[in-house]
């Protein structure tokens, strides 16, 4: 089992010059990926810029974690400040944090990407295929227990109005349901790459490199050369770019890469949230309990290919101050509420109607990622 901080001289002294394979970003994506080549018996490197953190180290406490396991400490936001982009920053990636709503590829959107990006009906089978794999190695399944009171609300609310709703899958096992997903689960409960693909992957003796960024990539006429923000080169076979919807263009706009079209970091989709609160008589106590565990689909599906989601999120008193519209007393008032705080939240699906163009990534004076989004679903955002 070989770990090494990309802080620590000794442990740089520790790399080969050169990996069979070397993925970079530890995610959901560069997680499974990196197992998987590791079990084909290649040498690889996985790479990830954020810190190496374990449940020891999560400690429910919310200014810890997202100054240590999220992109620049929960304050990246798009250029124009209107959308805040939640992205991990770890081992693990946003996986180690995200909220553990696991939801099979809809059918609506898998014939869209037939319809609109050449799937066959074989590959979409395939596809399909893979999914009670990926269920049971990650234990994914509906939430037993009752929903916590935040949850339940929507529930209610959405059986009085006859609107469909159910309960939500999630990859977690033996859930203390503690409802700290988001600062990371103290209990190894959720299963995250960071507990199932990173552990197998190291036990096949996979190299982590962990609080190392990779700046950027030469592509040689037989391997790539890889280099860290240090200024460390590194050599590889093959590189899978495994960074997250905004770290990927980002390294790739970074390394020069042949780009005739100026497609890179164009047609970045996020799925903008719109929430709604609502202060009540009794207790919610929006911060306990599994984070999301009821959800509806009944808007996901609109003639103009502009649905939402409806869920509800954790309210923790950090995340809340940052979101919250208010200054001063008002601001303080609203915190004040958190307990009686019930939070909903419409999750957009954009990049399906025809006139969406999403966002784009592309770099800043520092030569970090700038992620600026205009328009959502073919409306331009000023004009809202
Ligand atoms: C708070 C939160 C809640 C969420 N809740 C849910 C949910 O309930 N359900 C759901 O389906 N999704 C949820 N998500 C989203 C989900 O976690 C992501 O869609 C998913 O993790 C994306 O996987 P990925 O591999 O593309 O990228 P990531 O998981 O983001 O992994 C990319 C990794 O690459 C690393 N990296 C980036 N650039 C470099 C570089 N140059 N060098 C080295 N490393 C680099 C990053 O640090 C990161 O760890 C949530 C996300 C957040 C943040
Ligand atoms: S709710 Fe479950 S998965 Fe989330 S932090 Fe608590 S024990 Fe872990």
């Amino acid at each position: 089992m070989t770990i090494l901080n990309g802080n620590v001289s000794q442990d740089l002294k520790e790399l080969k010059n050169k990996y069979d394979a070397i993925v970079v970003g530890s995610g959901a994506g560069g997680g499974l990926v990196s197992e998987k080549l590791s079990l084909s018996g290649l040498s690889v490197l996985l790479i990830e810029m954020g810190p190496y953190k374990t449940a020891k180290d999560f400690n429910l406490n919310e200014g810890e974690a997202y100054l240590s396991l999220y992109q620049d400490g929960t304050n990246r936001y798009t250029k124009d400040k209107g959308i805040k982009v939640l992205q991990g920053r770890c081992v693990g990636g946003g996986t180690t944090v995200n909220w553990t709503s696991i939801f099979r590829t809809p059918d609506l959107v898998l014939s869209h990407w037939k319809d609109h990006y050449g799937w066959s009906q074989k590959m979409i089978a395939d596809y399909k295929n893979k999914f009670s794999y990926i269920e049971s190695k990650f234990n994914i399944s509906q939430w037993q227990m009752p929903p916590n009171e935040n949850n339940h609300i929507l529930k209610k609310g959405l059986d009085k109005l006859n609107i469909t709703n159910d309960v939500i899958p999630r990859n977690v096992k033996d859930c203390h349901n503690l409802g700290y997903c988001g600062m990371g689960c103290p209990k190894d409960a959720k299963q995250s790459t960071l507990v199932t693909c990173v552990p197998h992957f190291l036990k096949n003796k996979g190299t982590l490199l962990h609080s190392a960024e990779v700046q950027k990539f030469v592509e040689g006429k037989s391997d790539m050369t890889v280099t860290l923000s240090n200024g460390l080169k590194i050599k590889s076979d093959h590189l899978f770019i495994c960074s997250g919807g905004v770290g990927s263009p980002t390294l790739l706009k970074r390394s020069s890469l042949k780009d005739d079209k100026q497609l890179v970091g164009k047609r970045t989709f996020l799925h903008p949230v719109i929430a709604s609160s609502a202060i009540f008589e009794d207790e919610v106590l929006p911060f306990y309990g599994a984070p999301q565990s009821v959800y509806s689909d009944h808007f996901i599906e609109n003639s103009k290919g502009c649905g939402f989601k409806l869920e509800v999120p954790p309210v923790h008193p950090v995340l809340l101050s940052s979101i919250v519209p208010f200054h001063g007393k008002e601001h303080r008032n609203a915190l004040k509420s958190i307990s009686n705080l019930n939070a909903i939240i419409s999750l957009f699906r954009d990049g399906f109607h025809k006139e969406s163009v999403g966002g784009s990534v592309s770099l800043n004076e520092y030569q970090k990622p700038e992620v600026d989004y205009q328009n959502i679903c073919g409306i331009a955002l000023e004009n809202r």
